[in-house]
This record gives structure tokens, sequence and C-alpha cells, in this order.
């Protein structure tokens, strides 16, 4: 019953801020107590042997129910009107790692699931060197809709700071829900959106941060390997990625340990 009154919670908050110029503000504390809440419900359901799927189920129903509130969302006028539709999110909801991205492109926009570009592609191929298949981890990005770029010019744009802070509490909902054991933020601008605060990657990559008290990684966008074909900073994503493995205790090939993306 707990989640239920936590959607309930969330939208009325919604629409508190979509009726007022002063968005609703609530204390860490408050938000630590609500996190914590979510994490009561699923454990006591586990305490009363209901069975994994109930709980995964659970979870899958309180996205759905974000997704609803994303996919009608016009927080942010200009990209409601420019967008072909919302870009959610993808993955198994009981993920045991998410990834981060910053906002749809192109492509994104066009089929409605985050990194499925030359970048998501990249992507798919990391996760599944990894040992995972797409469907095991959870993918989203800061931002729902597609940045919108001026008319008749190409590529995509990266979010604002403002249009980050806009959309950043679906995705705290979104890893609030999923709860991954571990997070990884692909690239200096869902860093921002995440943490909200700027770095270099050179300063953030490569060793363990924190998001409320989730253990994040940071590594480069896909993207950017895309741009810049070097072995040594493809190899550098694979060293981050081997240290999540390692985080999430799964055993280590050989083959994985000297593999070259
Ligand atoms: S970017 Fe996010 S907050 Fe802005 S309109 Fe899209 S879904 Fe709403």
């Amino acid at each position: 019953m707990i989640q239920p009154a936590l959607d309930l919670v969330i939208a009325t908050l919604e629409k508190i801020r979509e009726a007022s110029d002063r968005a609703p503000r609530a204390s860490r504390n408050v938000l630590a107590q609500l996190q914590s809440a979510h994490a009561v419900a699923a454990s006591l359901a586990g305490a009363r042997g209901l069975p994994i799927e109930q709980t995964t189920s659970n979870k899958a129903q309180s996205l759905a129910s974000i997704r609803e509130r994303v996919c009608s969302c016009t927080k942010c006028g200009h990209l409601a009107t420019s967008r072909t539709q919302t870009v959610f999110g993808v993955g198994n909801p009981d993920a045991e790692i998410m990834f981060i991205g910053e906002a749809p492109g192109a492509d994104e926009d066009q089929q409605g699931e985050p990194f499925v570009g030359r970048a998501g592609q990249l992507l798919t191929k990391i996760i599944k060197a990894m040992g995972f298949a797409r469907e095991d981890v959870y993918i989203a990005n800061i931002l729902k809709c597609r940045p919108d770029m001026p008319a008749g010019s190409f590529g995509n744009r990266a979010p604002t700071p403002a249009e980050m802070q806009m959309c950043r509490p679906y995705l705290v909902e979104q890893i609030g829900i999923i709860q991954p054991k571990v997070l990884v933020a692909l690239g200096a601008v869902a860093v921002e959106g995440l943490l909200g605060s700027r770095g270099t990657m050179r300063e953030l990559r490569g060793r363990w941060h924190s998001y409320n008290g989730t253990p994040l990684m940071i590594t480069y966008h896909p993207a950017y390997l895309l741009r810049n074909q070097s072995p040594s900073e493809k190899r550098k994503v694979w060293e981050d990625m081997l240290q999540v493995l390692e985080r999430l205790e799964k055993p280590i090939s050989e083959k994985q340990r000297n593999y070259f993306l």
C-alpha cells in the first residue's frame, strides 16, 4: 500500500508545481524518508514471502505511472511542442545497473527509446561485453524530450541546465523505484544533470562517486568514443566497466580483462 500512497503524493506535488509559480520544496530528510518508505515496502513484500515477480510487477506499475505523467508533460513548453514523443527509459525494473545519459537525440525521438542510434549501439555492445543483455539493465536519460534544434539544422544539442533541472525529478523517481546497485553516468552533461555540479571528465571518470548512497561510476559517453576512436580512450571506458563488474561481485573472465572495445 505504500507505493500507491507515494504515487499519490508525487502526483499531488506535480499538480501544485504546475498550478503555482513556486515549485514545492522538500528537505533532504523528507526525500530520504520517502525513498526509504519505498525500500521498506519492497522488503516487506519479500518478508511476507510474496514472489519476487510481485515486487518486480509493483516496480513496473510504478514506472508505468511515471511514464504516463512524462508522456503528457508540458513543463518545458518549447520541448513539448518540438518532440515527436517522450523517451522515458527502458529495461529491467529490477536492474542491478542503471545507465544514465543526457537526452534523446533524433533517433531516440523517432523511436521512443533511449540509446538506439550509433552511440546506443556502442552502449549495447559494452553491456554485452560486460555479460549482460540490454534487457537486464535499465537505461534512461536526464531529459525525456529531445532538445529542440533551430529549423533547418541537423544534429543534436546538449540540454540546458534549466531543462535538466525541470526534468530531473522524473529520473529521481525512476532511480528510487528501480534501486539499482550501481549507477553509471555517461558523460559530463549527465553528471551535471544528476549531481548538479560541473566537472571535467578527466577529473570525474574512473572512480567511485555516490548518488544518495548509491555507488556512481562516471565514464565517457559512447558518442565521445565514436568521435575519438583512440584505443586508449576506449580502454578507459572498459576499465570503468570492469570496476562496475567488480563492485557487483560478478566473475570477470581473462577474456573480459583483456577486452578492448
Ligand atoms: S523535458 Fe522533461 S520536464 Fe521538460 S517537457 Fe519533456 S518530460 Fe517534461
